[in-house]
């Protein structure tokens, strides 16, 4: 039941207030064919676009089965239009690049209906306005009058309460007028349809009541209804707009291809935009990480070492420099002799350079954290130049001792040729020849097993094992 209460609506254009509908008071059965009468400019269209929802009133009430409109959100005139309410207008409101078939399923897509569905009740609807071997046509392919069966098809397919028709026969010829009109009064059969014409003859012959407007106001009503007076009727069924998820994809989807440009330019750019921070991201991160490498294999191959008696290296340099510049300064000829003396010179000052480290405060200081010094190392070691005496009894030859055992390292198959380990008269000698082929392995392996691959055996894990 629908019921319009002291209506009113102004239209503001500039500073001209045109007053649209002028305190209406109406009620509508909730089955009955009703043509709304009234000359143009008499606020026929406003009052039907506000009973539809397309328009708000300024005043007065809309009551729907009962209840006022006055606290309605936009939600709810969505639920209220897309399920109950069904338009028809005189200019048809077709989408011209769509056939008719495609016209009328779209007034289903926002009901949640299945596409399946939304095809069989379209074809049903198109049948019933005698439409049926239309339905591949476009509305431009059409009469006026089978344009305004596509509309009306449109507009029952949600099988709406109330149909409204802004005067849907005034661009038809008054044959198919009447055939229209017949159609309406079918479909009024089950339900409210309220109709603008300016035709009063078709308004008598057809409708069961003729409400006349003039100047927003109504001025006359052929068979008007007082709800007062019928039973309140308990509250309906209300169907809620709702879309499936698929059809919402679907949508937006097609949305976003007629925007083909915008969506590219606008995906384009904004990808710009996210794969550049990838890429500087990725690249301070791979830099980074090849920098930290790079420190890691050097330092674990050529790790800092301060050992009990060190030369610097760089004054060594500087006098070595010095002593060539002499040498080219003033040697003009009787510089042989002169030569040999700086040689000797220069050795003599590079064992003078040669200092001896206090160990023991370092360790102490490096044990006490000194200067924070655990934040910027991988890892410090201690080695106390300990050379494992190993033998073995396996491949005895040249060189064994008594009892068959041969010892490995530091090897002594040199020690028979004056070099090796042994004591010989030149110790420089047996420095270079060093044949200790081990060394001490770091207490934190982590740093250097990813750089080894053990082919026998396991990584130590005791002070007496070996690898
Ligand atoms: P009808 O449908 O009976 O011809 P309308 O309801 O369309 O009349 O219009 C009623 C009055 O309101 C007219 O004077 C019209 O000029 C004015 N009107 C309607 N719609 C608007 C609008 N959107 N803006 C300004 N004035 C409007
Ligand atoms: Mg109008």
């Amino acid at each position: 039941m629908l019921q319009l209460t002291r209506i009113s609506k102004s239209y503001t254009t500039g500073d001209f207030t045109q007053k649209a509908l002028d305190g209406v008071s109406i009620a509508f059965r909730d089955n009955e064919f009703v043509a709304v009468l009234g000359p143009s400019g008499s606020g026929k269209t406003t009052m039907l676009n506000i009973v539809g929802g397309l328009d708000q009133y300024d005043s007065g009430d809309l009551v729907i089965d009962g209840v006022s409109t006055k606290e309605y959100a936009d939600r709810d005139w969505d639920t209220y239009r897309n399920n109950r309410i069904g338009f028809v207008f005189q200019s048809y409101n077709l989408i011209p690049h769509q056939t008719v078939l495609v016209n009328v399923e779209l007034a289903l897509t926002l009901s949640g209906v299945s596409p399946k569905e939304r095809r069989t009740r379209a074809m049903a609807a198109l049948d019933e306005v005698g439409l049926a071997d239309h339905i591949h046509k476009r509305p431009n392919q059409l009469s006026g009058g089978q344009m305004q069966r596509v509309a009306i098809a449109r507009a029952l397919i949600n099988d709406p309460e109330i149909l409204l028709a802004d005067e849907p026969t005034g661009a038809l010829d008054s044959a198919t007028s009447v055939q229209i009109m017949a159609l309406l009064t079918e479909i009024a059969e089950d339900r409210l349809v309220i109709m603008v014409t300016h035709n009063p003859d078709l308004a008598q012959q057809y409708a069961n009541r003729v409400v006349n407007l003039y100047d927003g106001e109504v001025v006359a009503d052929t068979n008007p209804f007082d709800p007062a007076a019928e039973v309140a009727e308990s509250g309906k069924r209300v169907r809620r707009t709702s879309m499936s998820f698929l059809t919402a994809l679907a949508l937006s989807f097609n949305n976003l291809m007629t925007k083909k440009g915008r969506t590219l330019m606008t995906a384009f750019a904004g990808s710009i935009g996210i794969m550049g921070i990838a890429a500087i991201l990725a690249l301070a991160t791979g830099v980074d990480d090849y920098v930290r490498g790079i420190e890691e294999d050097t330092l674990s191959v050529y790790p800092l070492t301060i050992q009990s008696q060190g030369f610097d290296t760089s004054t060594m340099l500087a006098m070595s420099a010095d002593l060539s510049e002499e040498a080219f300064g003033s040697g003009s000829g009787e510089g042989g002799e002169g030569g040999n003396v700086r040689e000797i010179q220069s050795i003599g000052r590079m064992f003078s350079s040669v200092g001896s480290n206090d160990l023991v405060a370092l360790k102490d200081f490096i044990d006490s954290d000194g200067g924070g010094i655990a934040d910027s190392v991988s890892m410090i070691e201690y080695t106390y130049n300990v050379t494992p005496q190993i033998f073995t009894t396996s491949g005895v030859g040249a060189g064994a001792l008594p009892g068959g055992v041969r010892q490995v390292n530091p090897d002594t198959s040199f020690s028979a040729l004056g070099f090796g380990s042994g004591m010989t008269s030149n110790s420089l000698m047996a420095a270079q020849m060093s044949t200790n082929q081990f060394n001490q392995l770091v207490g934190d392996t982590s740093l250097i097993e990813p750089q080894y691959d053990v082919v026998a055996g396991d990584w130590p894990s005791a002070h007496n094992e070996a690898v």
